[in-house]
């Protein structure tokens, strides 16, 4: 338990673009686009098709020989650490800076988030903070809120951005240098972001060995690749998709904030904690997104267990009288 619990609501270094975020809009220095725009976006277009034609063959084969053990084990052994990857080290960790590690540790959460394939970890975390710094509003790279229309037509295009078609559409991506100079200038995480390409293939290659050596053939390397590949490549794009798009459109509001951020139960264990995304915009700093006794956040029980264990310091949580000041 940290000695300093109320900590969480200081700005910091790492949230200040939230504080600096003009009230008209970004800069153009806040806004960055790849740099190869069009191969972004057919890598991009590719990353998701894919797996999605995938799924196809997994339905097949689920079809014809049923549900194998080895596949499920495959999967999961994929989906809980890379996902974690995403949620503590890429998100708690790295954007909001919620608990402290080691380098050791940052550089192997920063590798297993990068297996996810959303994209480099400091493009990742440029945009999160550029969401944070201006969410549901004009700067925001992927509201579901801002210039869709109204009406059904406007939810269902707002919702279509902020799932999706951001990730085609680079008007509002986060600046690198703007948005993530403490990563850009950590050499650790500087080179997982460079090393993008070699570490998603090292998620295809992982569950390739665990298929071999369960099933004992190529074929079984092969699907071993499908379930803890392209199937959990899928879940995982669509579970994080979930978190910008359902999150700020359906489920309740616990606690006031400037957005439409709000809790979505039913998606807190498929996202390990992050569903509870209203908590998250009130307290952003707080490595507990899970913030009731039946608010289930596998993300925050990790960082305590690594707490526990000695590998994560200074963990910032939300006092309970803190939390009361903002309840809805
Ligand atoms: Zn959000
Ligand atoms: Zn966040």
């Amino acid at each position: 338990m940290t000695a300093a619990p109320d900590r969480t609501a200081a700005p910091r270094p790492q949230d200040a673009p939230s504080e600096a975020a003009s009230a008209d809009g970004p800069t153009p220095g806040e806004i960055e686009a790849p740099a190869f725009a069009n191969v972004d976006r057919a890598a991009t277009a590719l990353i998701n098709a894919v797996p999605a034609l995938l799924l196809v063959l997994a339905g097949w084969q689920l079809w014809n020989h049923g549900l194998r053990w080895r596949d499920v084990a495959i999967f999961l052994i994929m989906y809980v650490p890379v996902g974690l990857g995403v949620t503590v080290g890429f998100h708690r960790l790295l954007t909001h800076r919620s608990f402290k590690t080691s380098a050791w540790m940052r550089g192997a959460l920063a590798v297993l988030g990068t297996m996810s394939v959303e994209g480099p970890v400091i493009s990742w975390v440029a945009d999160h903070r550029k969401h944070h710094a201006y969410t549901d509003r004009l700067g925001d790279p992927h509201s579901p809120h801002v210039d869709h229309g109204g009406g059904l037509r406007g939810a269902v295009r707002g919702l279509a951005h902020a799932h999706v078609g951001w990730l085609f559409d680079h008007q509002q991506r986060g600046a690198r240098e703007r948005f993530a100079p403490d990563l850009v200038g950590d050499p650790v995480v500087a080179f997982v972001d460079s090393t993008f390409v070699l570490w998603s293939l090292v998620g295809l290659a992982i569950p390739f060995g665990l298929g071999v050596l369960f099933g004992g053939t190529v074929g079984a390397g092969l699907e071993g690749m499908l379930w803890g590949g392209a199937v959990r490549i899928f879940v995982l794009h669509h579970v994080t998709y979930s978190i910008n798009s359902l999150c700020h459109f359906f489920g309740r509001r616990r606690f006031a904030t400037n957005d439409h951020s709000r809790n979505l139960m039913w998606l807190a264990p498929l996202s390990f904690g992050e569903a509870w995304h209203n908590n998250h915009h009130a307290f952003p700093t707080s490595a507990m997104h899970g913030m009731g006794r039946l608010e289930l956040d596998l993300s925050g029980l990790s960082i305590a267990a690594l707490e526990r264990l000695g590998l994560a310091w200074d963990v910032q949580r939300v006092a309970p009288e803190r939390q009361l000041s903002k309840a809805l």
